[in-house]
Parts: structure tokens; C-alpha cells; sequence
């Protein structure tokens, strides 16, 4: 469709260290599947994405979630013609920079970090992981990745201009993220909101019926399924009309960048960098779509009182467990509190908290305190 936008692998800035080329996988590939062997990537199964583990066992974990956004992302990279070990090293690699506790967590540290006059950022953690903290190679610091994977993980959701973030003056401040890097912010939005509607319905919090009501896309459909298959349970209905938005979403992403690149008449990857605006985008339809399925789901699932109850009480464990170890740096075990010697004790914090899996986060808190989390 846009192949003329995918990136070459062979024109890649290459890797911080050099390596020999690996003799069958190129190296997009070789990124994908370091990701994939990395520690940060097995803890995402251990990380809640927005309902607390013990409810459910087949509700979205942050690890099956990243598989659902990788799916998406890799389906919508092949029928563009884009590179797909790209957009697959990138899916699998968005979310291994997120905290314990999802959105809660990720605010409650950035909250104690201003007070240091620093932030937390998930990308940008994200970066911290492969750049320094996975330690799996006898040659180098990280996992040595290439520099537009590197790139993508930081610019996939938000873009920033020459001086705003010193530390990231390396990747190409002012230009736009590569279209493969560009699609994950969006397959992410899909997969997102099509498994919360999934779970917060097996949980009981509303029917196919007020979906229907407040997102006419699904609407629409779910009269098409009901008309279509009049004699199938209210559940399967659900999951038939939910399959077919998600596919709908699908299928708006990939037109909406498809007519947006032939509009901005792009030539080459290296054209899209330059671009004022991103060329990854949905359909006017599909774009009005997930901004329905996202209120709804604001209203009926994540500002309801049960989640804001699990939120309270992870935000004050996180904010409790970080002035603990601010307040004596000695109670963090090694390396890190050889580490609070040399550089700020909030950053060395932050840090290991930002590592935590829920579950670990709970323990160290329990032992801390002496009282559950
Ligand atoms: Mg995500």
C-alpha cells in the first residue's frame, strides 16, 4: 500500500555497539527478540494493566496486553507495507518501562519525583531498561539495541522539539518518529479499549445495550449481529460485535494512513521524519469511534468507585515505600544502595520502584511496614 514509507533496515543508524550482522535475522529482528528475551519483558505478566489480579484469571495482565497491541500493530504494518520486525520489536518493547500499578503508579511517581524537581516518564524509563539496567551481555551495558528502535520507544506517543528533553538530544529532536514507530500509539488506543470493554464487561459493569447507547459505531453493529443471529446468547452477541469493531478499527487505521500519506504526497521514510504532522492516523469515523469507546469507558469503568478504591490504596503504597527508602537509602538492597552513594537517593528510588512488579511492590511494602499493601 505505502511501502515507499517503509523504513530500509540496511540505511539503520545501527546499534551504540558495533556487532558482527547475525548470519539469517536482520537486526530489527535480533531487537525483537532481545526484547523479548529481556527481564523487563517477563515482568509485564506480574504488572496489572487496569483491573487488579484475584478477580479473574483470564483478565488483561500488562504481558497479554503488549501481545494484543503487538498483533494489532503487526497486522496494520503488512497490509501498509511498512517494516514488520519493526513494528513488532516496538509493540512488545512500549510497555516495559511501565511501573507497578498502570496509570496510578506511573503518576503517584512522577508525583514524588517533582518533588525533587525531577519527573518519571514510562518511555523514558523504558529507555533507562535497555540502554543500562538489563545486564545479559559480557560486551556492552543493555541490550544494545538499534537506534530507531531505541528512537521509537521514546517518540511512539508524544513528540519533542530541539532542547526540551536534554537527555534525549541523541534522538533526532524537532522530526517525527518512523510510521512503523508511529502505529504503535494507535494499535495501542485499539487494543486498549477493546479489551477493557471485554473485561469490564465479564465483570458485570454494563451490557452490549449501553455500550450501544453511548458508542453508535457498536451500535450498529451489535443490531447487525443481533438481526444476523437472533437465537446466540447476549454474551456472544457481545463478543461478535465486539470482534467486528475491533476489526473495524483495524481496518480504519490502516485507511486513515494509507489517504493521509497519499495526501501529504510523502516519498521515503526519511520524507515522514520531516513531515509537521504524523501520518499514522484513524478514519473521521473510526477516530470518532474510539473517542466514544474511551468516554464510556471513562464513565462506566475506570472513575467508578471500586477502581478508585484499588488506585487509592496503590498510590499510597507507592508514595509510602518512596519515603522509606528516600528517607535512609540503606534500606534498599544492593545495587542500588551502593548506587543512592554516588547519584541523587530520589533517582536511585524511583528506579527500583519503577522495576516492581504489583506483586513485588506489595511484598517490600509489607515488610517495610509490617502491614498488607
Ligand atoms: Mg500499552
Amino acid at each position: 500500500m505505502i511501502e515507499r514509507l517503509r523504513f530500509p533496515v540496511a540505511q539503520s543508524r545501527g546499534r551504540q555497539y558495533p556487532e558482527p550482522a547475525h548470519p539469517y535475522r536482520n537486526p530489527f529482528q535480533r531487537d525483537r527478540d532481545r526484547i523479548v528475551h529481556s527481564r523487563a519483558f517477563r515482568r509485564l505478566e506480574a504488572k496489572m494493566q487496569v483491573f487488579a489480579p484475584g478477580i479473574s484469571d483470564h483478565f488483561r495482565n500488562r504481558l497479554t496486553h503488549t501481545i494484543e497491541v503487538t498483533q494489532i500493530a503487526r497486522t496494520a504494518a503488512r497490509v501498509l507495507g511498512l517494516d514488520e520486525d519493526l513494528t513488532e520489536a516496538l509493540a512488545l518493547a512500549h510497555d516495559i518501562g511501565h511501573p507497578p500499578f498502570a496509570h496510578a503508579g506511573e503518576d503517584e511517581l512522577n508525583r514524588q519525583m517533582q518533588r525533587y524537581g525531577d519527573r518519571f516518564d514510562h518511555n523514558l524509563h523504558a529507555l533507562r531498561i535497555v540502554e543500562n539496567f538489563e545486564q545479559r551481555y559480557a560486551r556492552f551495558p543493555g541490550l544494545n539495541l538499534t537506534f530507531e528502535v531505541r528512537e521509537g520507544m521514546v517518540k511512539h506517543s508524544h513528540d519533542f522539539g530541539p532542547g526540551e528533553r536534554p537527555e534525549l538530544d541523541r534522538y533526532l529532536p524537532g522530526l517525527r518518529p518512523l510510521l512503523e514507530a508511529q502505529l504503535i500509539d494507535l494499535a495501542d488506543e485499539i487494543a486498549y479499549n477493546a479489551a477493557d470493554l471485554d473485561d469490564a464487561f465479564s465483570a458485570g459493569m454494563f451490557t452490549a445495550n449501553e455500550i450501544a447507547e453511548r458508542v453508535p459505531q457498536y451500535g450498529a453493529i451489535l443490531e447487525a449481529v443481533e438481526t444476523q443471529f437472533p437465537g446466540a446468547s447476549a454474551r456472544e452477541q457481545f463478543h461478535e460485535a465486539l470482534r467486528q469493531l475491533i476489526d473495524a478499527l483495524v481496518s480504519g487505521l490502516v485507511e486513515g494512513t494509507a489517504a493521509n500519506a497519499a495526501r501529504a504526497a510523502v516519498a521515503d521514510a526519511e520524507a515522514v521524519r520531516h513531515l509537521p504532522d504524523r501520518v499514522a492516523t484513524f478514519t473521521a469515523e473510526t477516530a470518532a469511534a474510539s473517542r466514544a469507546l474511551k468516554q464510556f469507558l471513562f464513565a462506566r469503568v475506570y472513575a467508578t468507585p471500586e477502581l478508585a478504591e484499588d488506585r487509592r490504596r496503590s498510590v499510597s503504597m507507592i508514595a509510602e515505600l518512596f519515603g522509606f527508602f528516600v528517607e535512609d537509602p540503606r534500606r534498599l538492597p544492593d545495587p542500588y544502595t551502593r548506587l543512592a552513594e554516588t547519584d541523587p537517593p530520589h533517582r536511585v528510588v524511583c528506579d527500583y520502584i519503577a522495576g516492581m512488579t504489583d506483586a513485588f511492590c506489595r511484598r517490600t511494602y509489607e515488610q517495610a511496614f509490617g502491614l498488607p499493601g
